[in-house]
C-alpha cells in the first residue's frame, strides 16, 4: 500500500487533471482493476454481514431495471469505463437507500421498494448510483485520501499499516455494516443526478418521476432526516436542479421504447 500511495503521489504530479464524463476536471488515479477488486471484496462482505432478500419477484424487478439502465448508460456514455459485469442485491433494510461500488456492484435497500411508487422512481435512484460508478467518483475520493496520506508518509507522520481497509471502504462511500453511507461531495452528487437523469430517460423510464421520487423522499423524512437525504444534497436544491433538466430528458425519453419492469 505504501508503494501505491507513493505511486499515486508521483503520478499526481506527472499527469495533472483528467475530465469526468460531464467535463469536470478531476484526479482519479487508482487503476480501475484495483478499485474494482476493492468494490467486489466490500460487496461480498456486506452480503455476508447483512440480510439479503431472496424473493424472486423482487430480484427480477431490480434486475430488470438495472439491466435497462446499464445498457442505456453504455449508449449514453460510451467513453466511460464500464465494469465487466454488474451485480445487484436487495438488502433487508427499511431505510430508502441504495449504493453502488466500483466494479459494478449495486445494493438496493428494501425500504426503497416501499417508498418508490413505480419503476421509474426506482430507476431514478439506481440510475444515480450507476452514474457514481461510471463517473469513477470512488476513484477520485480514494485518490484524494491516498494523496494526502502519501504526503504524510513523506514527512514521516504516517506508517504503512495505518492505511487500513476501513479507510478504503470510507473512500468507496460505505461502512462495513450496511446503513453507514458516507457522503459524496456536492459536485459528485450533482454529476450523478444529471447523468442518472440522462440514463433513465435513455432507458425508457419517465424522467418526471425523478422529481416525484425526491419529493417522496423529502416527505418520508419528516422531522428525522433519512440517511440518503442526510448524506445527499438538500432536497429542494436537488429537485429544482432536476426540474430544470427534465424537459431535455423528456425529449430523449420520447425517442425510445418505454421500459417495462413494473413494480
Ligand atoms: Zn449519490
Amino acid at each position: 500500500m505504501r508503494t501505491l500511495a507513493f505511486t499515486v503521489l508521483i503520478v499526481t504530479f506527472l499527469t495533472g487533471c483528467q475530465e469526468s464524463p460531464t467535463g469536470r476536471n478531476r484526479l482519479a488515479l487508482v487503476p480501475d482493476a484495483v478499485l474494482a477488486d476493492m468494490g467486489q471484496d466490500s460487496f461480498e462482505k456486506m452480503k455476508q454481514q447483512n440480510p439479503v432478500i431472496k424473493r424472486p419477484d423482487v430480484n427480477r424487478l431490480v434486475q430488470c431495471i438495472t439491466e435497462a439502465l446499464v445498457s442505456a448508460a453504455q449508449a449514453e456514455y460510451p467513453e466511460a469505463p464500464m465494469p465487466q459485469s454488474w451485480e445487484v442485491a436487495v438488502f433487508d433494510n427499511p431505510t430508502p437507500n441504495a449504493f453502488a461500488l466500483p466494479g459494478g456492484k449495486i445494493g438496493v435497500h428494501s425500504g426503497l421498494l416501499q417508498l418508490a411508487e413505480n419503476q421509474s422512481q426506482m430507476a431514478t435512484v439506481i440510475g444515480h448510483e450507476i452514474a457514481h460508478v461510471l463517473a469513477d467518483h470512488g476513484n477520485e475520493r480514494l485518490t484524494q485520501q491516498l494523496g494526502l496520506q502519501a504526503g504524510m508518509l513523506l514527512v514521516g507522520l504516517f506508517t504503512e499499516s495505518e492505511i487500513a481497509e476501513d479507510q478504503i471502504q470510507q473512500a468507496l462511500g460505505i461502512g462495513a455494516q450496511l446503513g453507514i453511507t458516507l457522503p459524496f461531495s456536492r459536485a459528485h452528487e450533482e454529476e450523478a443526478d444529471l447523468m442518472g437523469l440522462d440514463i433513465m430517460a435513455r432507458a425508457g423510464f419517465e424522467p418526471e418521476q425523478s422529481v416525484r421520487l425526491w419529493q417522496n423522499m423529502a416527505k418520508a423524512s419528516g422531522a428525522q432526516p433519512l440517511e440518503f437525504l442526510s448524506t445527499h444534497p438538500n432536497h429542494d436544491t436537488r429537485i429544482a436542479s432536476l426540474k430544470s433538466q427534465v424537459a431535455a430528458a423528456r425529449s430523449v425519453f420520447e425517442t425510445v421504447p418505454p421500459a417495462s419492469c413494473q413494480i
